[in-house]
């Protein structure tokens, strides 16, 4: 699997979900509830997508909230090689 950049991750990631949230908005107001199903569709890919690559480059472990940070709360290494 090709590595992705950590911080592309994240951006990648929130944008989809935000996206998501927008397509249900956009969906709820036009009652177009094709584009509601595909907005679910989407952000539970962004959610899947998030929990594959937002792990330490170094032990592998989740991120979560930590995401954000310069090192891995769980290896202290740096995390963005
Ligand atoms: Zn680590």
């Amino acid at each position: 699997m090709k590595k992705i950049k950590r911080k592309h991750v994240g951006i990648i990631g929130w944008i989809s979900l935000i996206l998501g949230i927008l397509l249900i908005l956009l969906g709820c107001w036009l009652k177009l509830f094709w584009l509601i199903a595909a907005a679910l569709l989407e952000m539970a890919a962004a959610i899947i997508f998030l929990a594959v690559f937002n792990r330490c480059p170094h032990c592998g472990r989740f991120l979560g909230h930590a995401g954000g940070g310069i090192h891995c709360p769980y290896c202290g290494e740096r995390l963005d090689e």
